[in-house]
């Protein structure tokens, strides 16, 4: 009998995952499936970057880098950090990693352990909660409620706050919900932060940064420079580029935890692959006409299907702000998340992942990815109408 570590029973999963492994065995086996589960750009990384890849392998780029990336592409995001979003960063304040998830998992790792606290958002990215779960530290959902948007209230926070919490993770635009945090919530946010909890870290996750809708700027923690020296933003190319198969994430972390973090990525996984590093260069430096495209691209599915769920009996929809998500309301179809998304799944052959896959807090809702095109939601919206008259 193997004997494993006791904190391996509690690791979580990211239960999208295991909806795209079914949904895949329903499409092999002959079943027409409709993805709207999994939380990628259903588009290709744009052609000049792919190329910068292929030269990067032709030139010879085969061997390690350093740790922490290689000093071109830590400048790139250290530039694209200034004309993005007006922060001065260093470059060497960036550590780039293979997918946004690893910046989350470190800045975990160094924070969490049994009789801390961190602040998580929930419902929210699973893997919050799983590996502070892992680390022994006490997870305390920040709940995210319909009635405000899935935003947070800021007074809310500062109240769950105590002597032992060291990081409070917070992510907008967020997954799954699609909600913002608005301008004046996050400033009051700041100041709370600044004038009475001098000592609790902030990990930011931006991942969806560059995916706003109808002109809202998105607020991001780097434009208050008073937390620099406790901020860690979590940001990379998967969501922005098309590239999450790429594995290409960067975080910018305080002055005093670069050094941490980059021996954290030597014990792990020592550097990111090579070439792609340079394709994170073309990507950042190269047009962006793609990732404007694609934001449009969305911008229009989310009409659609915001206007189609709201149509469906017993559903109702807020509209998103960000990201590729909406999470609607599913109380009154008289079923639970799960077992409405298994029905939507194996009757209809519609994926999408049960609200409670994103915490306790998710339940009476479920996530739809609109990362696929009008004609395929459409037809989702109707197979879900013909689920549900018959409930
Ligand atoms: N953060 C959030 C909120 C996400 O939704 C995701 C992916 O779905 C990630 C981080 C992870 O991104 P990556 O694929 O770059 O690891």
């Amino acid at each position: 009998m193997l004997r494993l570590a006791e904190k391996m029973s509690r690791l979580g999963t990211e239960t999208a995952f295991d909806v795209l492994a079914r949904a895949d065995v329903l499409a092999r086996g002959g079943q027409d499936i409709i993805n709207l589960g999994i939380g990628q750009p259903d588009f290709k990384t744009p052609e000049h970057i792919v190329e910068a890849a292929v030269k990067a392998l032709h030139d010879g780029h085969h061997g390690y880098t350093p740790s922490p990336g290689i000093p071109q592409l830590r400048e790139s995001v250290a530039q694209d950090l200034v004309k993005r979003r007006g922060a001065k960063v260093s470059a060497d304040r960036i550590v780039i990693v293979p997918g946004g998830k690893v910046t989350m998992f470190f800045a975990i790792l160094m924070f969490g352990e049994p009789g801390a606290e961190i602040l998580y958002p929930n419902p929210g990215f699973p893997i919050y909660q799983s590996v502070i779960e892992f680390t022994g530290a006490k997870a305390v959902p920040i709940r995210l409620l319909e009635e405000n948007d899935f935003s947070f209230d800021a007074d809310t926070i500062l109240g769950q706050i105590t002597e032992n919490t060291r990081l409070l993770i917070l992510n907008s635009p967020a997954n799954p919900t699609g909600g913002a945090v608005p301008r004046a919530e996050m400033d009051r946010l700041v100041s709370g932060l600044t004038e009475k909890h001098p000592n609790v870290a902030i990990l930011s996750d931006e991942i969806y940064s560059r995916i706003t809708y109808d002109d809202r700027e998105h607020v991001s923690l780097l434009s208050y420079p008073e937390l620099d020296d406790r901020l860690i933003l979590l940001d990379g190319w998967s969501k922005t580029y098309a590239m999450t198969g790429w594995r290409m994430g960067y975080a910018v972390w305080p002055e005093a935890l670069v050094e941490g973090a980059t021996r954290l990525a030597v014990n792990c996984h020592s550097c990111v692959n090579s070439a792609a590093q340079y394709a994170g260069i073309a990507a950042l430096e190269g047009p962006q006409d793609a990732v404007d495209g694609m934001v449009s691209a969305f911008d229009e599915r989310r009409r659609v299907i915001v206007a189609g769920l709201n149509s469906l009996p017993g559903v109702s929809c807020r509209t998103p702000i960000g990201a590729f998500y909406v999470f609607p309301n599913i109380r009154k179809t008289g079923l639970t998340a799960r077992v409405l998304q298994d029905r939507l799944l194996e009757e209809v052959g519609v994926a999408t992942v049960a609200g409670t896959s994103f915490g306790a807090l998710g339940e009476g809702y479920i996530r739809f990815s609109y990362a696929n095109s009008v004609e395929n939601i459409e037809i989702a919206l109707d197979r879900a109408a013909e689920l549900l008259r018959a409930v």
